[in-house]
């Protein structure tokens, strides 16, 4: 299950958020701690065993550490958080101490200038310090996530590269088209196959490595790496058949696939203080309709949508 805990977010990297930002949710709307842990410890009775914390910017949301706390008394075998890594030096630690066991972090470019221009803002340095801070503190296995698009195409082979000699895994993930308002065409993102064949032309042919069976990501090795590389090819080669994953924003939607609209608004069920049987039968009745499948350019996600508010 991926958590959002913040729509906000610093940046307004070029494929998730437009320029000018998306309209913040009210804080009256937003969940509160004992929420999220109702919410969450009920999922994980149901089943849930994973968690991944995103946002927005998970990094901004002041209750992170306390939620963690919580979170991590929970039975879980995974207890992950994605981030664009811009607070991570300062915070690997007490993110550790907190419970949380291993970070993603966001990284498009090895390039300062494309760095800053995809992420309109970021900061290479800061995140490179981030990623040196977080594999310290032992928030690993350390993953890297790269929306490969036309921009930063030149950098594939620069963060393939890192899992030579780091054991980390670099993530190469198909532009989706979530947030309307970014107005990127498909033809801006890099097609999977392309960035495939450009690393085996640099380095020697993949050799595939076998993952957790419901991961969007398709594992492989670059000859003689430490890390991986994996490949969420999320629309050209969609995972949807193995999906098992719900998302929960920060308002307390319980969405049941990043490209339909459909869920279960779990706040007003909290707030009216709905009975522990009736919360566990309200989320399996939404669960059973989890969608099949999606066809992102051809239906795309209602026009208020934002990626940043899900939490990819
Ligand atoms: N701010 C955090 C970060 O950037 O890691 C967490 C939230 S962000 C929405 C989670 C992941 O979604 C990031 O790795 C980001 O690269 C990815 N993402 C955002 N927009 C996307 C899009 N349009 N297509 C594919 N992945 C996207
Ligand atoms: Fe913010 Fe993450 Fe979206 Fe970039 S991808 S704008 S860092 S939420």
């Amino acid at each position: 299950m991926r958590l959002s805990v913040t729509d906000r977010c610093d940046l307004r990297c070029r494929y998730c958020m437009p320029k000018e930002g998306v309209a913040w949710l009210g804080k009256e709307k937003l969940l509160t701690l004992e929420e999220q842990v109702r919410a969450v410890g009920t999922l994980v009775e149901l089943g849930i065993e994973r968690i991944k914390v995103t946002g927005g910017e998970p990094l901004l949301y002041p209750g992170l550490s306390a939620l963690l706390e919580r979170l991590s008394r929970l039975p879980l075998k995974d207890l992950s958080l994605t981030t664009n890594g811009m607070r991570l030096e300062s915070m690997a630690r007490s993110l550790r101490k907190a419970g949380l066991r291993r970070v993603t972090v966001s990284l498009d470019s090895m390039d300062e200038g494309r760095f800053k221009a995809v992420t309109r803002g970021g900061n290479f340095k800061k995140v490179w310090k981030g990623l040196m801070a977080a594999e310290e503190e032992g928030l690993t296995p350390l993953k890297i996530n790269c929306v490969a698009l036309r921009e930063n195409r030149a950098d594939v082979e620069e963060l393939a590269r890192l899992t030579l000699g780091h054991p980390w895994e670099v993530r190469f993930i198909e532009y989706m088209p979530v947030t309307a308002s970014v107005r990127l065409e498909r033809s801006e993102g890099v097609p999977p196959g392309e960035i495939r064949g450009a690393l085996e032309e640099a380095f020697g042919k993949l050799e595939p490595v076998p993952g957790y069976a419901h991961a969007p990501s398709v594992d492989y090795r670059l000859p003689r790496a430490l890390g991986k590389i994996g490949f969420i090819s999320s629309v050209s080669c969609s995972f949807c058949p193995r999906c098992d994953r719900l998302r929960l924003s920060a308002d307390g939607f319980l969405k049941l696939c990043m490209a339909h609209s459909d869920g279960l608004a779990l706040k007003p069920l909290l707030q009216a203080g709905v009975s522990d049987a009736e919360l566990r039968e309200q989320i399996l009745r939404a669960v059973f309709h989890k969608p099949e499948g999606h066809a992102f350019w051809f239906a795309a996600p209602a026009a208020g949508e934002a990626m940043s508010r899900i939490g990819g």
